[in-house]
């Protein structure tokens, strides 16, 4: 049985509702679970043509893990292949130790977390939507065009094939060709002024192998991060000491690709780490060649993320990219695949438009409000004064907090759809989203102004 009382195998009612859902990567593919679940009949079209274990480290927090436990057997796989070190040390450049924040006490209230391979955790995921749900995947089947009337929507593939349905969730990532169509422009990113140095490489042979490193596996799984002038850098063992995921921020103004497969020689990254301490000289001394490039685009939040005759919604990146630092991009992505299952079961067939606008009036501001927590981290960790933080260690700490983490996004849609409807039909889609404002100041809680302790 899963947490909503149905068999795996046996979804509930058929809603007659057919949802055309564009890309397959983890906005896609939940979205496309959870309208299995809830009853719709979703098709999901891929532009790759195989599935590759592409990418390296990403985070479900614990408001997206609850999404994975509803799936038979899911967690049970990711498990296994997550970060599961005793906490995250905190660290100057130069070595000194600033704090040491533990999990204990979040994992047991709100759930755990899942930190691991993109391509590993992406598998798992694609073959639960294929093999458990039936889920209809096209593979090599690239949109490039979208319509709507009052009546469907669809995509049209390259080729000229048209696929029409109910609605559309265009959950094609940072660079959708759906945006355009539901802005009405092209809405170009922008240079965030940073990008990140990727790598991830086995330990054996190479940190394992180094008595002044082997901390970092000797014990099971670490996870420390370094701060340093504008610059961060974070490690992390996983697999029981298997396998070593570094990430490093620092700025580059020189370009704006969006692409995760661009690479840079290890000399870069030793350019902006000349200094710091002999811990990361010796990680760049044991990493491969090449690293992954990765620029960091940002983007205005969007007006809107719904099309005019409210039948083509972006979901995930699509809809709104998210910093590193926030560690919630995916998670978000998540949210809303469940969230737009659950509005179109409450909506019924009959009035898919009005279930659209809902989904946005309640995913909105909450999104909104949990992408201003990454600006935050990255601007204390990157503009730290290590002096005066020694005295305030805990102004280190990466904020966790419940509004954000604490949240169940099936149950809350379920909970809220009747009187977001009725406020979208009586004002619209603007108001409602005033309803969903997260609690606290503006939403952004400690994140507005200064940082107050819990
Ligand atoms: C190859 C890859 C590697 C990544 N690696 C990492 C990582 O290591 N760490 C991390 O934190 N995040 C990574 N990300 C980003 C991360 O997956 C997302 O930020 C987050 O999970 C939100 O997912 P999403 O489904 O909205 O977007 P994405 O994960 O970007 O998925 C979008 C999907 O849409 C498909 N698509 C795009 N255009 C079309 C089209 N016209 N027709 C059909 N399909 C189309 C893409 O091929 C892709 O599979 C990666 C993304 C990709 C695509």
């Amino acid at each position: 049985m899963t947490t909503n009382g149905h068999q795996p195998h046996d979804p509930p009612t058929k809603t007659g509702i057919r949802v055309v859902i564009v890309g397959a990567g983890f906005a896609g593919l939940t979205a496309a679970i959870e309208c299995h679940r809830h009853g719709h009949t979703p098709i999901v079209v891929e532009k790759f043509p195989s599935l590759k274990p592409l990418g390296d480290i990403i985070s479900f927090a614990p408001n997206s893990s609850r999404i994975f436990d509803r799936w038979p057997g899911v967690a049970q796989k990711l498990d296994p292949i997550s970060l599961r070190p005793p906490g995250l040390t905190i660290k100057s450049f130069k070595g000194d130790t600033l704090y040491h924040q533990v999990w204990t006490e979040e994992e047991t209230n709100w759930g755990l977390r899942f930190d691991g391979h993109r391509g590993e955790f992406h598998q798992i995921v694609f073959q639960h939507a294929v093999e458990h749900c039936g889920i209809d995947v096209r593979l090599g089947a690239t949109v490039v065009d979208y319509f709507e009337d009052d009546n469907e929507a669809g995509v049209v593939l390259e080729g000229g094939e048209k696929i029409s349905g109910d609605v559309v969730l265009a959950a094609e990532g940072v660079r959708s060709k759906g945006r355009t169509t539901v802005l009405g422009y092209e809405d170009a990113p922008k240079p965030s002024g940073y990008a990140v140095y990727r790598s991830w490489f086995s330990t054996k042979d190479t940190v394992a192998q180094d008595p002044e490193l082997d901390w970092l596996v000797k014990n099971g799984d670490r996870h420390v991060a370094w701060l340093g002038p504008d610059v961060h850098f974070i490690a992390a063992t996983l697999k029981n000491g298997e396998d070593i995921s570094w990430v490093c921020t620092h700025k580059d103004d020189k370009d704006i690709g969006e692409s995760w497969q661009w690479e840079a020689p290890l000399s870069d990254a030793r350019k902006v780490l000349e200094g710091w301490e002999p811990n990361i000289q010796r990680i760049l001394d044991r990493t491969p060649e090449p690293l992954i490039d990765w620029k960091l685009v940002y983007r205005d939040p969007l007006t809107t993320w719904i099309s005019p005759k409210r039948r083509i919604a972006l979901i995930g990146d699509a809809a709104h990219p998210f910093l590193p630092t926030s560690i919630q991009g995916a998670s978000q992505a998540m949210e809303d695949g469940a969230t737009i299952a659950v509005c179109l079961k409450q909506a019924g067939r009959g009035r898919v438009s009005e279930a659209v606008e809902v989904f946005e009036a309640l995913r909105y501001e909450r999104v909104k409000s949990a992408q201003k927590t990454g600006e935050q981290t990255r601007d204390i960790w990157h503009k730290a004064d290590f002096g005066a933080a020694k005295k305030d260690p805990e102004s280190f700490r990466l904020r966790r907090e419940e509004w954000l983490l604490n949240f169940d996004a099936e149950s809350y849609a379920e909970r809220e759809y009747q009187r977001t409807v009725e406020v979208v039909r009586e004002k619209g889609v603007l108001e409602a989203r005033e309803l969903h404002i997260p609690a606290g100041r503006y939403g952004y809680l400690e994140y507005n102004g200064s940082i107050e302790k819990n």
